[in-house]
């Protein structure tokens, strides 16, 4: 095992489409231990995802080990190859994602708010899944580093970029939250605990 150099924005591997994983690829020791060695990082870098493009080997395989969701025990981290992603329901969400890939900074997405993924598993067996919420958002970010699409290119407003320290000291909530907080006669003072993600992906 091995924790592996993570790419940077600017890299050409990180807007590159990567290609589909050969089924029989799967059944090769190396490639399992490379899969090995992207769960490794992502823990290492205390990421909830990782795709293989963002350590360099531009291949159609992600990691992800989201929270469970409430009542759920914690399930082994996903392994996720040659990915298909369908949207059953019209929602969508807003979230604070960061990105291994694009270190210190954070930005306000819109994402799917329900996402069914076809794929295979690390041993070529065919799976499906679905996720909702975070764990949703989490799979369409890592989708996007496999067609080379970082989350920047997922923001509806630029304006929701910031650096992790400065959001921290700020109240991270929109305008509109913002405005009726200074109706009320609420002060700037960092509010905490706005929900959103903490860790990259
Ligand atoms: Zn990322």
């Amino acid at each position: 095992m091995a924790i592996l150099k993570v790419a940077r924005m600017g890299h050409p591997v990180l807007t590159t489409v990567a290609d589909p994983v050969p089924l029989d690829a799967l059944a090769e020791p190396a490639l399992q231990a490379f899969i090995d060695d992207m769960l490794e990082t992502m823990v290492d870098e205390r990421g909830v995802g990782l795709a293989a493009p963002q350590v360099h080997r531009s291949l159609r395989i992600f990691v992800m080990d989201p929270p469970a969701p409430p009542g759920h025990g914690r399930p082994e981290p996903y392994v996720i190859v040659n990915p298909v992603l369908s949207f059953p329901q019209e929602g969508r969400i807003g979230l604070w994602e960061g990105c291994l890939s694009i270190p210190g900074i954070r930005g306000l997405t819109e994402r799917w708010e329900v996402v069914l993924v076809e794929c295979l598993d690390r041993h070529g067996q065919r799976q499906s899944f679905e996720f909702e919420g975070y764990a949703a958002a989490v799979v369409q970010h890592e989708t996007d580093h496999l067609d080379g699409v970082l989350f920047l290119e997922r923001m509806p407003d630029l304006s929701k970029l910031a650096f992790e320290d400065e959001l921290a000291r700020h109240d991270p909530r929109d305008d509109e939250d913002r405005e009726e907080d200074e109706a009320e006669g609420e002060d700037d003072q960092d509010d905490g605990d706005e929900p959103r993600a903490d860790a990259d992906e």
